[in-house]
């Protein structure tokens, strides 16, 4: 048995000596079969959330509303989820209120693949109503009942489908892809925020370039923010060697330099990412479209590590040519790194000129600066003052 799950164990075995049901399910249940390395134990019981909290010290009401209490068990934390089912699906999103119950099989039935449809009890005996294992060895993704009834519910689980395909190497099971092709067009009304972890996760996978290929096909993208009409520029984008990514934002930036929105901030703020995220890669962007493999020492210094190495990054992606060694040592080489560390400040320069502050103030520092990048001057108070006309004391 899997350490993953012997360390859980305690945890089902605490709800089973209350006397309720509790399994190990979805995506760490599939990737065990799988072989594949576990991320996070989730954790399926029949006891209701204030009675999940009766049974553990230490919990955390994360998602309780949707019957999600996280529990801490020898200082790990695992989400005990209550049996549920999710009543009825307005607006083709998941639906803002559940209902729970007891039975194992009833909360099977509301997952998204039967792959995902597994549960596994302390005894390590997996409860397989739909067939996920047969999937699994078929390598298949295959929605729990009827595709087209489960993507008319949840739209996001079409654009799960592709993620899981490009994830595992998969593909899908002949009915599940129908019903994804005939109705592509619901995914319009499920929120960024979702589409965007699933769009992450996809070209985080090992089959991107498949699954870019289905998306393409069924014509999602027309459906994604910013990218309707530009199933060419995505067809580049995932002919990239991702698998060499180390960033999240390397995504980010090889998607705008491929798809080059008119307003790369309005475009990277459809997808409601984290505004460190845009402003860095608003800032690469310029650097990236020159494709730049020779960086001028006044471009280091002003673009700074984050953006030369993401620049780098996506260049290895795309060409396979990993120039940050000696990006960071022509980097290092730089008399300075920033306005601060210049031998002289405004103050000085009032004292010398015996003039009053004006803009000439920033434009001499920054004169000065651009001397010292290009080593025209050494970084030196008196080098400076000489430089500038100033007589010494
Ligand atoms: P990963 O390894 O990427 O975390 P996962 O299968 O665990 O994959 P999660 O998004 O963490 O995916 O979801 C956990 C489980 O919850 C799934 O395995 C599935 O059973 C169920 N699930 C998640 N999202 C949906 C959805 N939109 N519709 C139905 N079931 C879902
Ligand atoms: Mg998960």
């Amino acid at each position: 048995m899997n350490d993953v799950f012997k360390r859980a164990l305690p945890v089902l075995q605490k709800l089973t000596t209350a006397g309720f049901e509790a399994y190990f399910v979805g995506g760490s249940v599939r990737d065990y079969l799988l072989n594949r390395t576990i991320s996070d134990v989730d954790i399926a019981t029949s006891a209701f959330p204030e009675e999940v909290k009766t049974i553990f010290s230490s919990t955390f009401d994360t998602g309780i509303a949707h019957g999600t209490v996280t529990v801490r068990e020898n200082g790990e934390c695992y989400e005990v989820t209550t049996f549920r089912t999710e009543g009825t699906y307005e607006d083709f999103r998941r639906p803002s209120e559940v209902t729970f119950i007891r039975s194992l099989e009833e909360d099977l039935l509301r997952r998204d693949f039967t792959m995902n449809a597994i549960a596994m009890d302390e005894k390590f005996q997996l409860h397989d109503p739909f067939s996920g294992r047969i999937s699994i060895q078929n390598k298949e993704i295959k929605a729990v009942g009827k595709a087209q009834e489960r993507f008319h519910e949840d739209a996001l689980r079409m654009m799960r489908a592709i993620r899981f395909l490009s994830q595992l190497d998969f593909h899908l099971e002949k009915e599940t892809e129908a019903a994804l092709q005939s109705q592509i067009e619901l995914l319009q009304h499920t929120s960024v925020e979702r589409i965007t972890v699933e769009w992450v996760k996809m070209i985080k996978g090992p089959a991107v370039k498949r699954a870019m290929d289905l998306l393409l096909k069924v014509e999602m993208e027309n459906f994604l923010p910013g990218l309707k009409g530009k199933a060419s520029a995505l067809k580049e984008f995932a002919s990239w060697d991702w698998e060499k990514r180390t960033t999240e934002n390397a995504i980010w930036l090889g998607l705008v330099t491929t798809v080059q929105p008119s307003n790369v901030t309005a475009f990277l703020k459809a997808w409601k990412l984290p505004n460190k995220t845009i402003q860095l890669v608003g800032k690469t962007y310029q650097y990236a479209l020159n494709k730049k493999q020779v960086w001028s020492a006044e471009e280091l210094y002003h673009a700074g590590v984050d953006v030369f190495s993401l620049v780098n990054e996506i260049n290895v992606i795309q060409y396979g040519e990993n120039q940050q060694e000696t990006l960071n040592r022509a980097y290092q080489a730089l008399p300075i790194h920033s306005k601060k560390d210049l031998a002289i400040t405004g103050a000085d320069l009032l004292k010398w000129s015996n003039e009053q502050a004006g803009p000439w103030l920033k434009e001499t520092l920054e004169k000065i600066e651009r001397a010292v990048i290009l080593e025209e001057i050494d970084n030196e108070k008196n080098q400076i003052r000489r430089w500038l006309g100033y007589h010494e004391e």
